[in-house]
């Protein structure tokens, strides 16, 4: 498709271009014939005897002077077709590797989506069939049943909400309203919201928050800062600690969230923020739940906000995530 597209863009840039050379062409040959006519009447009107243009141009060499502007003009308009033809399909190709790259990231995001759909259904279906086909089906085992389909149906709905969250912060500004938003009440509001998880684990946030007052969207800042809250709990073993901190570095604000957990490894830092990207899967898949989705939403959100996220990790030491805004 994408070869189709650069041949014909290629042909209508060489379209365009040979219209215009041709029309030059046209009264450039227009202009040098009307040029030789004058010449050649000029001569006719002066020397009228029956061996005209003598000394003056013979008729032949006007005709032959055409001739050579003929030729010169159409070098001229190959050589255009030539090298326009090559630009034109360098440049086609420049112009279209965006939009095929956009395309081709589209495609594998589908492709991403409908397969995490894909794995609890199909885990539904088949406890549903097995259970059918048991005679022996009592009520504790259907409840039990259930209850595996409830945390299927759960995971798929916790991978839709994070599809649409994803196109929300995708999409311009994702309709936010920005004001004057102090970072100290965003991470206190978040950790508020993970506190039962990170009880659940034993763990404990340290908090050393400054305020430091951005212009923001507080509700996506709030959301930004659970997701890494949450990663910070998901990739931390039993008992260890998180410290987050919040102030300002010369003009802009920061939130730190360090943890002293599994950490990322170094091959693996610059893929983090992609869609469906789990580092390390045999680490992380089946052992934690997730779909990869929550840092690409932090990091739409961050730039939605005019800022940036950083990370420093290091495997079994920890990783340090920074938004600046
Ligand atoms: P997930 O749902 O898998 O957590 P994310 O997009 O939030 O998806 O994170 C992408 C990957 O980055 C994770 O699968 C994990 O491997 C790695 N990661 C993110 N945060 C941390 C962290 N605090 N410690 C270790 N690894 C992390």
């Amino acid at each position: 498709m994408f070869q189709k597209a650069r041949i014909k863009l290629t042909a209508f840039y060489l379209a365009i271009i040979m219209l215009i050379s041709l029309s030059f062409s046209a009264v450039i040959y227009q202009g040098s014939v009307m040029e030789l006519n004058r010449i050649e009447q000029m001569q006719r009107f002066r020397r009228p005897s029956p061996t005209p243009m003598v000394p003056g141009i013979e008729p032949d060499i006007l005709e032959e002077t055409r001739g050579r502007i003929i030729f010169a003009l159409s070098l001229i308009n190959l050589i255009i077709l030539g090298v326009s033809g090559t630009a034109g399909y360098f440049l086609a190709g420049r112009t279209l590797r965006p939009i095929s790259q956009m395309l081709d990231d589209q495609k594998k995001f589908v492709s991403d989506a409908s397969h995490e759909l894909r794995t609890p259904l199909t885990s539904i279906k088949t406890e549903i069939e097995v259970a059918l086909r048991d005679n022996n089906l009592n009520l504790s085992d259907a409840k039990e049943l259930l209850q595996s389909n409830i945390d299927e149906v759960n995971k798929m709905q916790k991978l839709t909400n994070h599809l649409l969250e994803l196109n929300r912060f995708q999409n311009g500004n994702g309709n936010l309203n920005f004001s004057k938003v102090n970072l100290k009440t965003v991470v206190e509001k978040a950790i508020k919201e993970v506190k039962k998880l990170a009880d659940a684990k034993k763990i404990n946030i340290t908090k050393n928050l400054q305020n430091s007052t951005v212009n923001g969207n507080e509700e996506s800042l709030i959301r930004l800062a659970i997701i890494l809250l949450d990663n910070a709990i998901k990739y931390s073993s039993q008992g260890k600690e998180i410290v987050v901190k919040t102030g300002k570095i010369t003009t802009a604000g920061f939130m730190e969230f360090k943890d002293s957990g599994i950490g990322i490894k170094k091959e693996d830092l610059p893929h983090i923020f992609e869609r469906f990207y789990r580092a390390d899967t045999s680490r992380c898949k089946g052992k934690t739940d997730g779909y990869g989705l929550g840092l690409s939403i932090a990091d739409r959100i961050a730039k939605l906000n005019s800022g940036l996220i950083k990370v420093k990790s290091k495997p079994t030491k920890g990783s340090v995530f920074t938004v600046r805004i």
